[in-house]
C-alpha cells in the first residue's frame, strides 16, 4: 500500500494532458474562501507538472451538491485563489455537466503549461455512485478522456476513503495513474506510524462516541506502547467499570465491548490511561457553545461525577499524568478532542495536550494529528507549525488507523 509510483516516477510528460484529482473543498461563505489550506496543500504537485510543462486539468469536489449545479458550491474561487498562486491564469470550465463539449474543447485547446479547473465533480450525480450504479463509470471514462486517456494523478488525500468516479474510477481508463506529493505525505506519515513507529508508541484518541473509534482502538491496541482515552468516550470506561459518570455522554451498549478493550489491552501489556478527574458541568449550550446562565461548572477531586453534572474535559490531575507518557513518547499519533473544546471553558485539556505534544515533537518525536477537531485544537493552541504532520483527511486518516485499505490508494499502482 505504501510505495506507490508518484509524481516524480512520471516521464516525459511535456506536453501530455495530466488529469488530477485534488481536494479543494474548501470552506466558502457567500463565495469566499475561508481557509486556503487544501489549496496550498495541492501546489506542491500542480508546480511540479507546471514545471515539467504539463497540459494540466484539475478536479475536485466541493460539498455536497449531490447532483444538483448549486451555485454556491461553485469551485470559481478556487480557480482564482490558484490563478494568484501559481502566478499564471487557471481557467475555469463552468459548466455544471463538467465534462460537456465545452468543457473538451477548453482540455483539448490546453497549451504546454497551462491549467484547466473543472466544475464540481459532484454537480454530476453518478460521482459518488461508483460502486452502485453501473452507469456512473461512463462519467470516470469522460473525464479520462479529458487528458486523452493519458496521465491521472490523484493528491486528494480527504476523500481516499471513498471509491468515487474522479478518484477510482478514472484509473481504469488512463494509461498511468500516479500519487501526487500531498497524498504521498499522508500515506508516508500515517503508514510509518502504523507500520514502523519509533517506540515508544502512543495514541491519543478523544471525542464524543466510542462506537466511532471501535475499530481504531482495536487496530492500535496491536501496535502501541500506550493509548489515552479522552473525551466523552472516557465516560463509558469508566462506567463499565462502575465509576459514576452523572449525566456524561455514556453509550451503555458498549460496556461489555471497553470491558473486552480494557482486558485486551492488559493481555498486550499496553498502558491504558483514562482521567483520573475530570471538568464537569451542570448544563452546556453546544448549539451557541457556551456555558448557559446558570450552569455550575467546577472540578472533580477524583474520577466519579456527581449526579446533575455531565464530565466536559478532562481535569489537571489527568493532564499532569497524560504529560509524563506524552514526554516519552517518541511517536504519537493523536485523533480527537479531550473535551468539548469548542466551549473556551471546556477546551483547557485538549489545549495542553496540543502543546504536550508540540514539545515532544520538538524534542524528537513523531507526531501525526488527525480528524477534523484536533486538526482545530492545535490551530488553536498555535502549535500546528511544530507537529511532524497535520492530516488533510479527517475521515480518511480515521480508516487509515483502523488499518483498512483505502480505495483511492489501493487504486494506484505500486512502484
Ligand atoms: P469526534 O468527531 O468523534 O472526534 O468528536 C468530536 C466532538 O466530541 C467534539 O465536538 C467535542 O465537543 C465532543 N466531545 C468531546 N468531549 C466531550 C464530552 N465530554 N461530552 C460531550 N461531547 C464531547
Amino acid at each position: 500500500m505504501l510505495n506507490k509510483k508518484n509524481v516524480d516516477d512520471l516521464k516525459d510528460i511535456a506536453g501530455k494532458k495530466v488529469l488530477v484529482r485534488c481536494d479543494f473543498n474548501v470552506p466558502l461563505k457567500q463565495g469566499v474562501i475561508q481557509n486556503y489550506k487544501r489549496i496550498d496543500a495541492a501546489l506542491p504537485t500542480i508546480k511540479k507538472l507546471l514545471e515539467q510543462k504539463a497540459k494540466i486539468i484539475l478536479c475536485s469536489h466541493m460539498g455536497k451538491p449531490k447532483g444538483e449545479p448549486l451555485p454556491e458550491l461553485s469551485l470559481a474561487p478556487v480557480a482564482v485563489a490558484l490563478s494568484e498562486r501559481l502566478g499564471v491564469t487557471v481557467k475555469f470550465a463552468d459548466d455544471p455537466k463538467v465534462t460537456s463539449d465545452s468543457t473538451k474543447k477548453m482540455a483539448a485547446e490546453l497549451k504546454d503549461g497551462e491549467v484547466l479547473l473543472l466544475q464540481n465533480t459532484r454537480y454530476r450525480k453518478e460521482e459518488t455512485k461508483l460502486e452502485k450504479d453501473e452507469t456512473a463509470i461512463k462519467f470516470a471514462e469522460e473525464l479520462a478522456a479529458l487528458c486523452d486517456n493519458e496521465i491521472f494523478v490523484n493528491d486528494a488525500f480527504g476523500t481516499a476513503h471513498r471509491a468515487h468516479c474522479s478518484n477510482v474510477g478514472v484509473t481504469k481508463f488512463v494509461k498511468e495513474s500516479a500519487a501526487g506529493y500531498l497524498v504521498e505525505k499522508e500515506i508516508k506519515f500515517l503508514g510509518d506510524a502504523l507500520n514502523a513507529p519509533v517506540k515508544p508508541f502512543l495514541a491519543i484518541l478523544g471525542g464524543a462516541k466510542v462506537s466511532d473509534k471501535i475499530n481504531v482502538i482495536e487496530n492500535l491496541l496491536g501496535k502501541v506502547d500506550a493509548i489515552i482515552i479522552g473525551g466523552a468516550m472516557a465516560y463509558t470506561f469508566l462506567k463499565a467499570q462502575g465509576y459514576k459518570t452523572g449525566k456524561s455522554l455514556v453509550e451503555e451498549d458498549k460496556f461489555d465491548l471497553a470491558k473486552s478493550l480494557l482486558k485486551k489491552a492488559q493481555d498486550k501489556g499496553v498502558k491504558f490511561l483514562l482521567p483520573i478527574d475530570h471538568v464537569i458541568a451542570t448544563a452546556v449550550d453546544f448549539e451557541k457553545k457556551e456555558v448557559p446562565a446558570g450552569a455550575t461548572v467546577k472540578n472533580t477531586d477524583g474520577l466519579d461525577i456527581e449526579d446533575g453534572f455531565m464530565g466536559v474535559d478532562a481535569g489537571p490531575k489527568s493532564i499532569e499524568k497524560f504529560s509524563e507518557i506524552v514526554k516519552s513518547a517518541k511517536t504519537i499519533v493523536w485523533n480527537g478532542p479531550l473535551g468539548i473544546f469548542e466551549v473556551p471553558e471546556f477546551s483547557k485539556g485538549t489545549v495542553e495536550i496540543a502543546k504536550l505534544v508540540a514539545t515532544a515533537t520538538d524534542n524528537g518525536a513523531i507526531s501525526v494529528v488527525g480528524g477534523g477537531d484536533s486538526v482545530s485544537a492545535v490551530k488553536k493552541a498555535g502549535v500546528d507549525k511544530r507537529i511532524s504532520h497535520v492530516s488533510t483527511g479527517g475521515g480518511a486518516s480515521l480508516e487509515f488507523l483502523e488499518g483498512k485499505d483505502l480505495p483511492g490508494i489501493a487504486a494506484l499502482p505500486s512502484k
